[in-house]
């Protein structure tokens, strides 16, 4: 990477952060604010095992234990979806990159296509906070919206309020050991991105620790300046 993101045609932006910083809940709220896709490798990868693909069934076991998935699997899987036409509205990576590798091969990915990231935002949050928020986090199983047992539920028991859909889902590694397991391949292998990113300009630091919409607010603000 050869000095800080110019803005591109199509914006690319990072999400950095550990398990429950709330990557998603905020990649799907930018995704509605300013029209881009978002693209999470954790959910590329559990549709994957869901399919019972070669790539899933190599990911399963490591994904149960709360360990990073393999760099050849996850920058495949990321490069396929990249390829796709929607993407080229531009992208919020929640989940990716993961480690020096999976950045590295980012970085190319893009020069390919004369791209550059925008922005690589890192949500920063509290070690302890994060299992009290894993803990209770569910989602929608039409649409994918997140809730959660003490700070989000929808305005009716059991009903999601963006789409209807009356099908709860949580997450098979949503437990505090496999959360333990997440958070220290978090601090091993992916918070030196922090540093990886701030090498060259493209840093910019959210604190995640407050309320949904004061987040979202501090995040669209940078958005918006990253990507004007
Ligand atoms: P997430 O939904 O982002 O919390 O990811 C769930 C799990 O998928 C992680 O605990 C990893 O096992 C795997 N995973 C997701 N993204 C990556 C990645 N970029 N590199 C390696 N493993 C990943």
């Amino acid at each position: 990477m050869d000095g800080a993101s110019s803005p591109t045609a199509a914006p690319i932006l990072i999400l950095l952060g550990p398990p429950g910083a709330g990557k998603g809940t905020q990649a799907r709220i930018l995704q509605d604010k300013f029209g881009l896709v978002q693209l999470s490798t954790g959910d590329l990868l559990r549709a994957a095992v869901a399919a019972g693909s070669d790539a899933g069934k190599a990911a399963k076991a490591v994904m149960e234990a709360g360990g990073l998935v393999s760099d050849d699997i996850v920058i495949a899987i990321l490069g396929d979806r990249l390829a796709d036409a929607d993407c080229a509205k531009g992208v919020i990576l929640d989940g990716f990159p993961r480690t020096t590798v999976q950045a590295e091969a980012l970085d190319d990915l893009l020069a390919e296509k004369g791209q550059k990231i925008n922005a690589a935002i890192s949500l920063e949050v509290d070690d302890a906070e994060m299992v009290t928020r894993i803990s209770g986090r569910y989602t929608c199983g039409a649409c994918g919206e997140g809730y959660h047992d003490s700070f989000k539920q929808p305005k009716a028991e059991g009903v999601c309020d963006n789409c209807g859909g009356t099908e709860m889902k949580r997450r098979a590694d949503d437990n505090p050991e496999t959360v333990a397991q997440r958070l220290e391949a978090y601090h091993a292998q992916t918070a030196p991105l922090i540093t990886y990113y701030d090498g060259f300009g493209a840093l910019q630091r959210v604190d995640a620790m407050g309320d949904i919409g004061k987040i979202s607010s501090d995040l669209g603000a940078i958005v918006k300046v990253a990507t004007a």
